[in-house]
Order: C-alpha cells, then sequence, then structure tokens
C-alpha cells in the first residue's frame, strides 16, 4: 500500500504490526522467560510487536507476575484478567479481541512453541499474500504411542463426522491476518472449539511443521478425560452427523426386529415346537436399552448446547484489564 501523506506515514511507523496472544494458567515461571525469549527473537525485526497475556483464573503467582511484566514495559504488553478459570478458548478469544496488530499470532506460554516460528510465519505472510493464515503442524510428537493413536482415531473419525476437515496435528499455534482475526471473533459460540472453528472459517492456509520442546516450567493441563471430553465437543459443535446415525441405527433395528419376526413365525410354523427364547429375550432387551440411552445421549449433548448458547452467557468474565492503549 503506498502513503504520501505525512501524517498516514506516520500512522503507518506506529501501526502495531504483530500482536502475540498468549493464554496462561498457572504460568508464573514462565511468563518472563517466554518475554524475553520474544523480545530476543523479535530484536533484529524491522517491525513492532505486542504480547497480550491472558490470565486464566490462575491459582499461583501469575497475575502477580504479569502486572509487574506490565509495569516494566520491556515491550508493549497488555493484561487480560478473567475473574475465574474459562479455558484456554476463551482466553484466545479475549485476546482476539484487544489484539491491534495486521498480523496475530495464537501461542502458549509454557515456550513448547518457539516464538522464532512466529518469525518464520509472519515472513511467509509479508512475501506470500496468497496465505491470509500460517499453521504450524507438529511432525513428531514426543507422545506415547496410546495417545498417538487416539489422536490419529479423533483426526479420522471427526473428519468422517464432520461437515469441516481439519488437518491433522496443526494445533491454534498459527499467525493469520486481521481479517481472519475478524471472522474468528464473529463465531459467538459458547462452546468453543478452535481447531473446527479454524475449519470453518476457511481461508488459504499454508503449514509448516515444527516440533514442540518440552514445557519450560509446570504441568499440562490435559489429561485423558479432558482431551476425550474436548474431542466429543468437537464433533457435537461442528457436525449433526450423530444425529443421523442414530435415526439410522434406529431404522436398521427395527428392520432387523422385522426379520427376526419373521423367522420366528416360518420357525414355528414349519417345526411346529415352542422357541425357547430366554437368551434371545435378555440379550435383545439389553442390545435395545444400550441403543436407547445411547441415543437419547446424542440428542442430549445437543439439547444441552442449545440450552447453553441460549442463556447468551458471555464467553469469559474479565476481572482486570491492563491495556498501554486505553
Ligand atoms: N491454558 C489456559 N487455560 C486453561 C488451560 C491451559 O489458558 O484452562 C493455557 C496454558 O497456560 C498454556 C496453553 O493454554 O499457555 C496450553 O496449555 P498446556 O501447555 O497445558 O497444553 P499442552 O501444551 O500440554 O497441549
Ligand atoms: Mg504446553
Amino acid at each position: 500500500m503506498e502513503y504520501n501523506n505525512n501524517n498516514q506515514h506516520r500512522l503507518r511507523v506506529n501501526a502495531m504490526k504483530l500482536s502475540m496472544v498468549v493464554p496462561c494458567y498457572n504460568e508464573e515461571e514462565n511468563i518472563r522467560s517466554f518475554q524475553d525469549a520474544a523480545i530476543r527473537t523479535f530484536d533484529g525485526c524491522d517491525y513492532n510487536f505486542e504480547i497480550i497475556f491472558i490470565d486464566d483464573g490462575s491459582t499461583d503467582r501469575t497475575l502477580s507476575v504479569l502486572k509487574s511484566v506490565y509495569a516494566e514495559q520491556k515491550c508493549p504488553v497488555k493484561v487480560i484478567s478473567f475473574s475465574r478459570n474459562f479455558g484456554k478458548e476463551a482466553g484466545l478469544y479475549a485476546g482476539l479481541q484487544r489484539a491491534s496488530g495486521e498480523y496475530i499470532a495464537l501461542i502458549d506460554a509454557d515456550l513448547q512453541q518457539r516464538p522464532e516460528i512466529v518469525r518464520d510465519m509472519v515472513e511467509i505472510l509479508e512475501t506470500k499474500p496468497e496465505y491470509d493464515i500460517v499453521a504450524a503442524y507438529q511432525d513428531r510428537r514426543g507422545e506415547g504411542s496410546i495417545l498417538k493413536f487416539l489422536k490419529k482415531s479423533f483426526y479420522k473419525l471427526s473428519n468422517k463426522l464432520m461437515d469441516i476437515t481439519m488437518q491433522a496435528d496443526a494445533s491454534d499455534f498459527r499467525t493469520f491476518r486481521k481479517c481472519v482475526a475478524e471472522s474468528i471473533l464473529s463465531l459467538g459460540e459458547y462452546h468453543r472449539f478452535s481447531k473446527g472453528i479454524f475449519a470453518w472459517i476457511g481461508y488459504n492456509t499454508c503449514y509448516i511443521p515444527y516440533t514442540a520442546c518440552e514445557r519450560a516450567a509446570g504441568t499440562t493441563k490435559w489429561n485423558f478425560w479432558k482431551l476425550m471430553n474436548y474431542a466429543i465437543d468437537g464433533i457435537i459443535g461442528f457436525s449433526t452427523k450423530p444425529l443421523r446415525i442414530a435415526t439410522f441405527s434406529g431404522m436398521l433395528t427395527a428392520f432387523a426386529a422385522l426379520l427376526y419376526l419373521i423367522v420366528v413365525i416360518l420357525q414355528k410354523l414349519i417345526t411346529g415346537i415352542d422357541i425357547p427364547g430366554y437368551a434371545t429375550i435378555i440379550v435383545l432387551i439389553l442390545f435395545l436399552g444400550g441403543m436407547q440411552l445411547m441415543c437419547i445421549g446424542i440428542i442430549g449433548e445437543y439439547t444441552g448446547r442449545a440450552f447453553e448458547q441460549s442463556k447468551h452467557r458471555p464467553i469469559y468474565i474479565t476481572r482486570e484489564i491492563l491495556d498501554y492503549e486505553a
């Protein structure tokens, strides 16, 4: 874009180039290291950047560390503090709302994702205007084989079930243009599933591989059940195919029952003997009971979400905002 007016030129110089959105939940030991790593990384770059930290209701000293980091302003820093833990997805949403950069990066606070990669992502966005998003996917995962298998199965299953296609192993570690941020913000759903949201909004995405480092300090907030719930949230949030499956399995069972009825009548007519059916009845009762409960569960998942959404509750509540621009 060409600027020939002095005022506009100043605007361009001062305009924020990159906003890094960093959700933090009990990351007291990582915040300073993260900021230092970011400053070191972008030291030689000729553009400015800001860091938006979201304190997601941490129970350790995260907020007080963030406050001192804000007071120092070694680089432009904004801090959003939630009234309680609302989850990473809510944190990302809040960060996007406050981001003023031309490019916005989503990155974790634990230094598993290096700021150097963000620099490369910005480089790609600068040089390749055909891309709007640069997303990093993990090329080598340092996870156990069971977890690896479960994650792979999740991508396979959900890509079959969902109306969108998700790139396997691509997380929310990505950098994108302002228009993408606006599109994400326009999806105001309460149950947020960022992998699905990214696939749903579209845009041209460039995928680059990266290797996740070990956590600098602290522990991961994920466990098996959390991942499981997250996966179900994703499928329910982005597809109504499970409802269709419930309908079809009902029809299929009814059809099978009809066939069996014919078999029973024929047996009776041909052989004339009473048909002992104790075991069959028990099995069928259990099978049908299980099927019905499962289908009610599936319907319940959707109604529950509709109920949650109909309350129009905010995605998060802030307790405090420290913004150098305000
Ligand atoms: N996080 C958050 N709220 C939560 C859980 C996690 O803001 O309720 C943040 C956390 O501080 C970190 C990022 O989300 O910056 C990723 O979390 P974590 O490292 O536990 O996930 P993993 O890297 O193991 O997938
Ligand atoms: Mg992590």
